[in-house]
């Protein structure tokens, strides 16, 4: 076990829902333990430029229930060189760190490692709406963001029913449609269309429109995630060929912002703690990932090189009950 001094935090990537009750995690169990924290703003441009400021305990005072993240978040680019990695190092050197712990997507995980090759201790924390990192069944902020889709679609049902339309409903996910196909279940949706999957757009979409009518349905949800393409295009080919009226919503960063679910949360907590412990006991990078349910970690390096794919199970289920996402109801 090492004994820590000071520490650093960042956030980078998108922001997500339970970044803030994370960084408030870590900052009040390292104190208790008399490590002191920094704060380094905008990512690894934060850490290029020297970008930091005390976190103090009461700095992180009422995070538990705050969105976004006190450490702003930024793309920074010019990290993908060796030069600025460099950069970084030196600025962790110059602090006096003895590790940072990274919050973010795979983006940040790759950054994170690239930092680590420059011989800085890093644990990175698995915080992005999209769930679509290989080496965790779960990332922070994906429970809110699926919560605050499923919210909105609850709502675009009453105003679809009264109206008698198609809402055509376009969620985040970026390349995956983990939160697409998530919120598509927990909504009902009649059809919900998946970048991992080829578009029947006949069969998967039109078809199911029409079973519906003929069985007196007047309004369907058709969820579309943001990487199969735009929701008005969809939204014009299902009016053109249904003749009901399609309405579209992009449901965009309302998606990313919001008080954190309870089970974001609690895995804020659980991850910020255990990212914590990762950096006394290793010398070599981590990743805090959930496995099999459980909070654990493994080297940063492995988790960079796994692949999440799509949760077939959940496929199944809705395939199941009548030809491709088609709901009784
Ligand atoms: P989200 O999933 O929410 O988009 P992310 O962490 O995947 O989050 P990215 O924009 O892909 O978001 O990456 C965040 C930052 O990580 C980049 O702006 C860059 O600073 C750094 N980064 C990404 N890839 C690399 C890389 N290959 N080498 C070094 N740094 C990288």
């Amino acid at each position: 076990m090492k004994t820590l001094k000071r520490i650093g935090i960042l956030t980078s990537g998108g922001d997500a829902p339970g970044m803030n009750p994370c960084i408030r995690a870590i900052v009040r169990a390292a104190t208790a333990e008399g490590i002191s924290c920094i704060g380094i703003r905008r990512g690894y441009a934060g850490l290029i430029n020297s970008d930091i400021f005390e976190l103090s305990n009461s700095a992180v005072d009422g995070l538990t229930k705050q969105g976004g993240t006190i450490l702003y978040t930024a793309r920074c680019d010019e990290f993908r060189q060796e030069e600025y990695q460099k950069k970084g190092a030196a600025t962790c050197k110059h602090l006096g760190l003895d590790g940072v712990i990274a919050l973010g997507g795979d983006g940040t995980f790759r950054g994170a490692e690239a930092l680590s090759r420059q011989g800085v201790m890093v644990v990175g924390v698995p915080a992005t709406i999209d769930n679509d990192m290989g080496c965790t069944e779960y990332t922070l902020g994906f429970d809110t963001a699926c919560n605050t889709a499923l919210d909105a679609i609850d709502k675009l049902r009453d105003t679809g029913q009264s109206h008698e339309r198609v809402s055509v409903v376009e969620v985040m996910g970026r390349n995956a449609g983990h939160l697409a196909l998530y919120t598509g279940l927990a909504a009902g949706a009649s059809a919900v269309l998946l970048p991992e999957r080829p578009v029947n757009f006949e069969k998967d979409v039109l078809e199911v429109i029409r079973r519906g009518c003929i069985r007196g349905r007047r309004h369907h949800i058709v969820v579309i995630a943001e990487g199969v393409g735009h929701a008005t295009t969809y939204a014009k080919r299902i009016q053109d060929a249904t003749g009901i009226e399609a309405r579209v919503t992009v449901l965009g960063y309302i998606q990313r912002g919001g008080v954190p679910s309870a089970r974001d949360r609690a895995s804020a907590g659980l991850m910020g703690v255990h990212a914590l412990d990762c950096l006394r006991r290793y010398d070599e990078a981590q990743a805090v990932v959930i496995q099999k349910g459980d909070i654990a970690h493994l080297p940063l390096h492995e988790a960079n090189g796994m692949v999440r794919s799509l949760d077939e199970t959940m496929s199944t289920i809705c395939n199941r009950v009548d030809g491709s996402w088609y709901w009784d109801r």
